[in-house]
């Protein structure tokens, strides 16, 4: 376990999947975490309340990313929700990992689609960033979740990752940018993890997937938010502008 006390952390799309996981694990860390979701206001509300029950400290913030806006709707509640529990709105780690697949082959992917892709997965941590760096002390952590497929082909996902290489570039040129003020900046790169794609209840379909790991098995939200929350830690302060292959061995071939 890390000691994360007195820190706070936002990590977003953290209703279900590898965020919730990370949410749980930071605030089991110490952390007074920001459970951000787009529209499931009710599965943070469970997230938080779980969190709750196990001692640690949460609260949710709503914001639809990719929209007008989101990110001005996201800070109008990270900094209330934190000024009402620590009386300031500073804020120690960002984890950037909501996003969405694509799942559409490249010849009928839309414009639309393309566009909404971006928006989602590149263009709001770019700003979330941005905006984070006012709030966020000497010593803060942004940890983005890129993909393995950006160094593994999969033609029904170009799109997806290409949005992911372009995440990749953050950890790239903010941790230069940001090392004097000893802000540390990774990329995570996850396989395969299990989440609510019901793809997960097939077992034929999980053994397809498994066999992709050198480990021979799926990967676990919390596999991947055990990454996250080393990056996150103390014990990570000499790790900056990385990628982090957390895919079970999945881009060994
Ligand atoms: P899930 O699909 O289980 O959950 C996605 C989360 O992101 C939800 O909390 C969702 O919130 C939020 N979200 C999605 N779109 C938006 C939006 N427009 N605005 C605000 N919130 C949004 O996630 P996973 O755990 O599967 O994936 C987490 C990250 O890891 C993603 O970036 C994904 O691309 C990446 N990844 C996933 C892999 C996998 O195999 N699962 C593999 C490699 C990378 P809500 O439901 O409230 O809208």
């Amino acid at each position: 376990m890390g000691n994360l006390a007195g820190k706070t952390a936002l990590v977003t799309g953290a209703s279900r999947g590898m965020g919730r996981a990370t949410a749980e694990r930071l605030a089991a860390d110490g952390a007074l975490v920001a459970v951000h979701y787009g529209s499931s206001a009710e599965a943070a509300a469970e997230v938080v309340a779980g969190i709750e029950k196990d001692g640690g400290r949460a609260f949710a913030v709503g914001a639809e990313l990719g929209t007008p806006g989101d990110v001005h709707e996201l800070f109008l509640a990270l900094e209330a929700g934190l000024k009402e529990r620590t009386g300031e709105t500073e804020l120690n780690i960002l984890v950037n990992n909501a996003g969405v697949m694509g799942g559409v082959k490249a010849e009928d992917t839309t414009p639309e689609e393309f566009d909404r892709i971006f928006a989602v997965n590149a263009k709001a941590p770019f700003f979330v960033i941005q905006r984070a760096l006012a709030d966020m002390p000497d010593g803060g952590r942004i940890v983005n979740i890129s993909s393995g497929l950006t160094r593994f082909a999969n033609p029904d996902e170009i799109a997806y990752a290409m949005s992911k290489g372009a995440v990749e570039q953050l950890a790239l040129h903010y941790a230069k940018l940001l090392g004097p003020r000893g802000i540390t900046v990774n990329s995570v790169a996850p396989g395969i993890t299990r989440n609510g794609n019901p793809l997960f209840d097939i077992p034929e379909a999980v053994a397809a997937m498994s066999a992709l790991s050198a480990f021979n098995r799926v990967g676990e939200p919390q596999d991947v938010a055990d990454v996250i929350a080393f990056l996150v830690s103390d014990d990570a302060r000499w790790v900056t502008g990385s990628f982090v292959d957390a895919s079970g061995g999945t881009l060994l071939g």
